[in-house]
C-alpha cells in the first residue's frame, strides 16, 4: 500500500499495488505545477487510487492531444497531488513528492526531454522520449 497526501494534512490518498511506470516529465506544464525543473510522476490505474480531502481542479486545456489534463491539488496549501488524463484510458497520475516515502520509486523513463533544462542531468541508463511516451 502506497500512501501520501499533502503539505497541510488536508488531503491523504492510498494507492494498491505498484505504479504502472514512474516518469520524470520535463514538459512546461509540470514545471510551473511542480514549481520545480520537472515533475516526478508514478502513473497509476485510476481505480486503484482512493483520496480522502477535497481537491482543487485546473482544467489543463494546453495539450499536444488536445485532450485536457485535470491537474488537482490541495486548495488550502497548494501540494499538487494528482493529474487525470481525460482520453478515456482511466490512467491517473501521483506526483512522488507527495508520497511519504518516496525513496523506492526512481523514475526509470524521462519524458517531453525535448524541452528539459540544460543543467537537468538525466539518471544514467534510463529511457528518454523526446515527447509524450
Ligand atoms: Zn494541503
Ligand atoms: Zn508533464
Amino acid at each position: 500500500m502506497i500512501e501520501g497526501g499533502c503539505n497541510c494534512g488536508a488531503i491523504r490518498y492510498r494507492a494498491e499495488g505498484a505504479p504502472v511506470v514512474v516518469a520524470q516529465c520535463h514538459c512546461t506544464n509540470c514545471r510551473k505545477q511542480s514549481g520545480s525543473a520537472f515533475s516526478v510522476n508514478l502513473l497509476f490505474k485510476a481505480a486503484a487510487v482512493t483520496h480522502e480531502g477535497d481537491l482543487t481542479v485546473y482544467e489543463d486545456t494546453d495539450t499536444l492531444s488536445g485532450n485536457p489534463v485535470l491537474r488537482k491539488f490541495c486548495g488550502r496549501c497548494g501540494s499538487p497531488i494528482f493529474s487525470e488524463t481525460t482520453d478515456g484510458r482511466g490512467m491517473l497520475v501521483v506526483k512522488a513528492g507527495t508520497l511519504d516515502d518516496p525513496a523506492p520509486f526512481a523514475p526509470a523513463v524521462s519524458i517531453w526531454t525535448a524541452t528539459a533544462l540544460p543543467w537537468v542531468t538525466l539518471p544514467e541508463g534510463q529511457m528518454t522520449f523526446e515527447q509524450n511516451a
